[in-house]
């Protein structure tokens, strides 16, 4: 499985969308493109489709003209035409992000360091260890 949203992050939508959609028109600080929806007949000179951030933080694009929009994923499948799995791998073959090179699990054996080899390592330490259990009081369960 792709980390669908470490993958998202990887990308800068306006830069993938130089790429999938043609070199953006207008300025680079509100820049639009031509709408990859090939249902969308597009006549006006100023391209339909802008980038702006979602609620959650994620980059999205969306056409002004036929409402068409989403994510960086759903850009890749709708100008590639490929499926989701598709669209993952080549997002993150594209921020150089391997299928393997996702996050490590939480969980993880515990492997000790150091295992002393010829027991105890501290003689004096169990000695008064052993003491302090022998002391009269110590203990109402030795005999
Ligand atoms: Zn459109």
């Amino acid at each position: 499985m792709y980390d669908r949203d470490r993958i998202l992050d990887s990308v800068d939508l306006a830069s993938l969308a130089d790429e999938v959609l043609g070199e953006h028109h207008g300025s680079d600080r509100s820049p639009t493109w031509p709408c990859p929806n090939p249902n969308h007949a597009q006549t006006g000179s100023t391209p339909p489709v802008t980038i702006f951030r979602s609620n959650t933080g994620d980059e999205r694009w969306h056409c002004h003209g036929c409402g068409a929009g989403g994510t960086a994923i759903d850009l890749v499948m709708t100008t590639q035409n490929v499926d989701v799995r598709e669209a993952l791998e080549a997002l993150a073959a594209r921020s150089g992000i391997s299928e393997e090179d996702r996050p490590l699990r939480r969980t993880r054996r515990c492997t000790p360091r150091h295992v002393p080899s010829d027991g105890v390592t501290d003689p004096d330490g169990l000695a008064s260890y052993v003491d302090a259990c022998a002391k009269p009081g110590s203990t109402d369960l030795m005999v």
